[in-house]
């Protein structure tokens, strides 16, 4: 094939049936789970006024460099979200509805970063937030609709990483034992975390440079410098995952990408892949960004997984596989085509999935679009059964040969008899 003269945009895919089949599932999936858990969905638009997102942290990579910002003709400066959580809150401070507020969402979010595989400058987020409670079991509830997810969906091979970033009083001090350390080393560490250092020390522990990772493992632990209060918070969340027999490991230099996070931080990683791209999805507490963005104080902890990246992790595991939904019956009419729209429309009308072929082809080559289609049965009319007002129903999977019935009891019959394959 000739290179089209168009393709879709680096780091962008299109995705195509059965595969678009398959993510439109696992998002059915995750909404259905959400729903049962007392969510009701959220849409906020695709494009944000900058600051919303500017709130995320200047000291982000996110905020500073893979932003798809812009100015709209009446200059106003915008952007497409990198991510829903700031979206959330700040619809949540514009509507304030009463709290606890229960919001599950997902669509695509986008970052100008570097693509590669399960990397993309569009991707698919679903996720769920709560606001308007601090409490230990809120964050449980989170982490508990998250895991009972991948569960469900099929992935076996999940890590839990689990960790305490501390909160407004505890967080200073730790700072400063950071930095102080990492200025120590700075000669060792790469140009980038250098830079980043001198901006918000806690993200350096985000680092995956190779040069970077003997300093971060030696640097001081946020878990020894939490305020009572904060520890006893932490210890009430892991208590309540180890109630409901949740495994998790705890991961003290687990920082996450976004700055707002305080206290509760987790991230989900697939086993089953490369540790590139392994991470599937991530969360936590957010007890700050309410104020932030102009709203009252309001704690709040969620949860945002990567449909795209479950499913590189399902196909890993050989789990969750794209929905059948091939037509069950084709109808194949060489008198014309008129008669294949009213059995088409008949059959669809009782919820039967029916495709049927175009152009008045020959008998043998819509007997092969048919078959190409996946179809259980063929529905033939000709001539012959148009004048005598039958058609001929043929079993194109299993071993039930072809028969000839009245037109009037096509519907009866297919909706009463399955096909080999089950269908209809
Ligand atoms: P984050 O909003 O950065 O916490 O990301 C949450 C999840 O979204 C990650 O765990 C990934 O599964 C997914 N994700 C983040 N960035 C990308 C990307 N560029 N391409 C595909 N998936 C992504």
């Amino acid at each position: 094939m000739a290179t089209p003269l168009f393709q879709a945009p680096k780091g962008t895919r299109d995705v195509l049936a059965p595969e678009s089949e398959r993510q439109r599932a696992l998002i059915a999936c995750f909404a259905e789970r959400a729903i049962g858990a007392g969510f009701g969905q959220v849409v906020t638009p695709i494009f944000e006024e900058l600051g919303v997102f500017e709130r995320i942290g200047e000291a982000t990579e996110l905020v500073s460099k893979e932003m798809y910002a812009f100015e709209d003709k009446d200059g106003r400066r915008l952007a497409l979200r990198p991510e829903l959580t700031a979206s959330v809150v700040r619809a949540f401070v514009q509507h304030r509805p009463p709290t606890p507020w229960r919001a599950w969402y997902e669509g695509p979010q986008f970052r100008y970063e570097k693509p590669q595989a399960g990397r993309y400058r569009q991707f698919t987020q679903v996720g769920a937030e709560i606001l308007g409670t601090d409490d230990p079991h809120a964050d449980v509830e989170i982490i508990a609709l998250a895991w009972r997810f991948y569960e469900a969906i099929g992935l076996t091979r999940v890590s839990l990483l689990m960790n305490s970033l501390g909160d407004p009083t505890c967080r200073p001090a730790y700072l400063e034992a950071l930095s102080s350390y990492l200025h120590e080393r700075s000669a060792d560490l790469t140009e980038q975390s250098r830079a980043t250092l001198e901006v918000n020390p806690l993200r350096v522990l985000d680092s995956k440079r190779p040069p970077d990772q003997e300093i971060i493992d030696a640097a001081p632990s946020m878990a020894d410098h939490l305020t009572d209060e904060v520890a006893a918070h932490f210890e009430a969340v892991t208590q309540g995952l180890e109630a409901l027999a949740i495994p998790y490991r705890l991961s003290p230099r687990l920082v996450r990408g976004l700055d707002y996070y305080q206290r509760t931080t987790f991230e989900f990683a697939a086993d089953a892949l490369d540790s590139a791209q392994n991470a599937i999805g991530g969360g936590g507490r957010y007890d700050g960004l309410a104020e932030q963005l102009g709203g009252p104080p309001t704690p709040g902890v969620g949860f945002a997984l990567g449909v795209e990246r479950m499913l590189l992790a399902c196909d890993a595991e050989g789990a969750f596989t794209a929905p059948d939904n091939s037509p069950q019956v084709f109808v194949v009419d060489v008198t014309g085509g008129a008669e294949a729209s009213a059995l088409a429309d008949q059959l669809r009308q009782h919820g039967i999935r029916a495709d049927r072929g175009f152009d008045q082809r020959s008998m043998k080559a819509q007997m092969k679009l048919a078959d190409r289609s996946g179809a259980a049965w063929a529905v033939l009319i000709g001539d012959e059964e148009l004048a005598q007002g039958v058609v001929t129903l043929r079993d194109l999977r299993g071993d039930q040969g072809q028969t000839t019935i009245e037109r009037r009891a096509l519907v009866e019959r297919l909706l009463a008899r399955p096909a080999t394959n089950g269908e209809p």
